[in-house]
């Protein structure tokens, strides 16, 4: 499992709104850089026998078609809330090109919201060319997919109970506002962390900046790359030189190697 190759890309690394917002006359939603223009939160990993989704936020579609996905063996949840959820119907291609329903991994109370959102799916006699899924219920206990083997992380998205994965040496956090002891003890020695910092502001449901750095100081993973980013947070580039060594802004499309 250590030695395991594993490539991550960050599909989106926009708040719920994603940047520019609409309607919003920021320097930010202004930019001309690519790396301000930030689609909902989502990532994809790969390693030599396994393609894995974290989330499928309703930028799914345009986040296959720029980075090229075209098999996608799993869908790991973190939680229902639609900039997470809101672009399930999009798999349908990938079901046409695999031949077979998504396997879709997540706690019970998001399963549930799956099945009543895309209730058109769940019937007896589907609708035809519903997008079709293989539910999983997670809970903490690790779990296989293929080779790989998934260590949910408990994290709280202000009250709501929500779950990052570790997968080998990367984990993926995002929406969390608070991470116990026992499950930041699963977050050790870490290659590569992505966690997500809001703003530089404070925020009741999400790390702010401040926050997501204490948790990379007391983590002290190789590289930590942040995601879940507002408009707030001001531009890529005026941010990003900040930031300590080893830490930096994500941007849409940037591919992390371990
Ligand atoms: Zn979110
Ligand atoms: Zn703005």
């Amino acid at each position: 499992m250590a030695g395991v190759k594993i490539k991550i890309r960050l599909l989106g690394t926009g708040t719920s709104q994603g940047t520019p917002v609409v309607g919003c006359h920021c320097a930010v939603c202004r930019s001309l850089d690519r790396h301000d223009k930030r689609l909902r939160a989502s990532a994809f990993i790969e390693t030599e026998h396994c393609a894995i989704l974290i989330d499928s936020g309703p930028d799914l579609r345009q986040q296959l078609l720029d980075n090229q996905i075209t098999k996608v063996d799993t869908i790991l949840l973190t939680h229902e809330h639609k900039d997470h959820l809101g672009g399930m119907d999009d798999i349908r291609p990938l079901n046409f090109m695999a031949h077979k329903p998504m396997d879709i991994y997540g706690l019970g109370r998001v399963l549930n919201v799956v099945k009543k959102d895309y209730d058109y799916a769940f019937k007896s006699d589907p609708y035809p060319g519903a997008p079709e899924m293989q539910l999983h219920k997670v809970s903490d206990v690790p779990f296989m997919i293929k080779d790989i083997e998934i260590i949910p992380v408990r994290v709280k998205h202000f009250s709501l109970p929500i779950l990052g994965y570790r997968i080998g040496n990367i984990a993926y956090i995002t929406d969390a506002s608070f991470i116990a002891e026992k499950e930041l003890s699963k977050l050790n020695g870490l290659k590569v962390l992505i966690i997500n910092a809001l703003r530089i502001k404070e925020h009741y449901s999400h790390f702010n900046l401040a926050q997501a750095l204490s948790i990379i100081e007391k983590l002290k993973p190789e590289r930590a790359f942040l995601t879940h980013i507002s408009h707030n947070m001001g531009c890529h580039a005026d941010i990003n030189s900040t930031l300590p060594k080893g830490v930096m802004l994500g941007f849409d499309g940037i591919v992390i190697e371990t």
